[in-house]
């Protein structure tokens, strides 16, 4: 079930966050939006309200600890309670390893790992408390097979997946009852390629994506779909694309 439930959204300024935080918002569930670009979480939220849903917002950088704890108070202030956190928020500064772009390895590697280890920090006391909650995450295609430019932004979802596996087998385990979902979404219309810096990545990512992207709101339906999943039950490692997907 969806209505009511409290959802935290990382990277819900843009892209497959915003469309998720539009979809579920339109579905009944309560969403707290984060982000840095403050601007863009408002104009949402404010969109959101102004359609009868609900809606909160900080700005909040992912690779903080204190951010994420922070998001979380919000939504616990506001709502009372999170049921769900969508750990979306990345980059992807496609490269080869020879242009030794270190500057961008680091940041993917705190963002795209180490913003999910902090949400999954920030969340977990809560949801053990409560004696339930789901992390839902987003890893890609690159975080299922090997693609040359991809090697940092991939070697980043490749631990997404390792992670939240293992966190769905110890949550079994320890009888937690927290829900995990991983989703691989392929080529998705948003502003992720914004980030590449390497012309000749840039123009090769432009003309895959002018070929095969579908749009934030797919993934979206997605999202959507694990969180109405019956309560005892784990969606888990979605690839979504095209059909005409070949690769
Ligand atoms: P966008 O660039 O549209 O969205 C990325 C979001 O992440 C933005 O809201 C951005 O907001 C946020 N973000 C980036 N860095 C930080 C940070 N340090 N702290 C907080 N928020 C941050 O791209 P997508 O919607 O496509 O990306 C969402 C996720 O989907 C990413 O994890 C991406 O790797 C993954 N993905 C996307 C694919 C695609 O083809 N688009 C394919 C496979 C996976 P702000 O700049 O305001 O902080």
């Amino acid at each position: 079930m969806i209505e009511n439930k409290v959802v935290v959204i990382t990277g819900a300024s843009s892209g497959i966050g915003e469309a998720s935080a539009r979809l579920l918002a339109r579905q009944g569930a309560k969403v707290v939006l984060g982000a840095r670009r403050e601007d863009r979480l408002k104009a949402i939220a404010e969109s959101i309200e102004a359609e009868g849903g609900s809606a909160a917002f900080v700005a909040m950088d992912v690779t903080s600890p204190a951010d994420n704890d922070a998001i979380i108070r919000l939504a616990e202030d506001r709502f009372g309670c999170v049921d769900v956190i969508f750990l979306n928020a990345g980059l992807m500064p496609t490269s080869p390893v020879s242009a030794l772009k270190t500057d961008e390895w680091n940041a993917a590697v705190d963002i795209n790992i180490k913003g999910v280890l902090n949400g999954v920090a920030a969340s977990m006391p809560l949801f053990l408390a409560q004696k339930s909650g789901q992390v839902i995450a987003v890893s890609s295609v690159a975080g299922l097979k090997a693609y040359p430019g991809s090697a940092i932004y991939g070697g980043t979802k490749w631990f997404v997946r390792d992670f939240m596996e293992v966190l769905r087998m110890e949550s079994a385990m320890e009888g937690s009852n927290i829900r995990t979902s991983t989703i691989y979404p392929a080529a998705i219309n948003t502003e992720l390629l914004g980030g590449i810096s390497d012309p000749t990545a840039a123009a090769a990512m432009k003309n895959l994506y002018s070929q095969y992207a579908i749009s934030p709101e797919r993934v979206a339906s997605v999202v959507s779909f694990a969180i109405d999943a019956p309560e005892d039950t784990n969606i888990n490692e979605f690839t979504i694309g095209p059909t005409s997907q070949p690769w």
